[in-house]
């Protein structure tokens, strides 16, 4: 395909984040050496971005963890996607399962969120993934198929989305998903997008994994023909190995 890989960083919140660690980890980031033609994006809690943006190299790409759903206006603590694009944001995640699941984000709403982060030319990484209690019921596919079916009801240009396959199952837990098992699930979502969308977008959009990557399981998964990136938690936290992971995608 086309399309370069792609690679993303996130520092959860609380103690995944304060002006020390994250003075510590844009220094690493800054002397690490990655491949070029990765796109390596880091997602900062919202507080921080500004002190990234000022201190890490523009070779890499900041983006934010979530977004508010439209314009912005009185909507007390909340951060729109001007206030993102204003503070040099490229990217938004959108959906992750935390958000979904801890914050109870319904599919709806996420996917006018990415409408909305679009519209102002934010790029989106766009979550789905299933539970473990959906896997092991078979609805694995129906699941990421009804999160894809929500987004596409509000997105009309495929153009700067990511899609970022997180089985929650696999989310901080250190039960990374088998190569075999991410590809499969990759290849139903390219299949979904040439039944629902075009054989253009099908070909043209990553599919990022996430859930448990890490400097040791990368590149057996990144060899999977399906799997164009990580989405990396835990492991973009400890320097030097978040590099290897981003080397591993080729
Ligand atoms: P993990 O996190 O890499 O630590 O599993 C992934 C995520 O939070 O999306």
């Amino acid at each position: 395909r086309g399309a370069p890989g792609g690679v993303v960083a996130m520092a959860g919140t609380g103690k995944n984040g304060t002006k020390d660690s994250i003075s510590k980890l844009v220094a690493d980031l800054n002397g690490d050496k990655m491949e070029n033609d990765v796109d390596v994006v880091v997602a900062p809690p919202f507080i921080y971005i500004d002190q990234v943006k000022n201190s890490l190299t523009d070779r890499i790409e900041i983006s934010a963890q979530n977004c508010w759903v439209g314009k912005g206006g009185a909507f007390t603590g909340e951060i729109s996607a001007e206030q993102l694009i204003d503070m040099g944001c490229k990217w938004v995640i959108l959906g992750h399962s935390e958000r979904r699941h801890v914050i109870g984000e319904a599919d709806e709403f996420i996917g006018k969120k990415a409408a909305y982060a679009l519209s102002q030319n934010l790029k989106v990484i766009a979550c789905i993934g299933e539970k473990l209690e959906e896997r092991e019921a078979g609805k694995t596919f129906d699941v990421c198929f009804q999160q894809m079916k929500a987004f596409a009801d509000s997105i009309t240009s495929w153009e700067n989305v990511v899609i970022a396959y997180e089985p929650v199952w696999a989310i901080g837990t250190r039960k990374v998903a088998t190569p075999e098992q991410a590809q499969e699930v990759h290849v139903a979502v390219r299949d979904w997008f040439k039944k629902n969308i075009s054989e253009e977008v099908a070909s043209s959009t990553r599919i990022i994994y996430g859930g448990s990557v890490n400097g040791g399981n990368c590149s057996e998964l990144a060899k999977q023909e399906d799997i164009d990136g990580f989405l990396v938690g835990g492991a973009s936290l400890k320097g030097p190995e978040f590099a290897t992971i981003v080397n591993s995608v080729t």
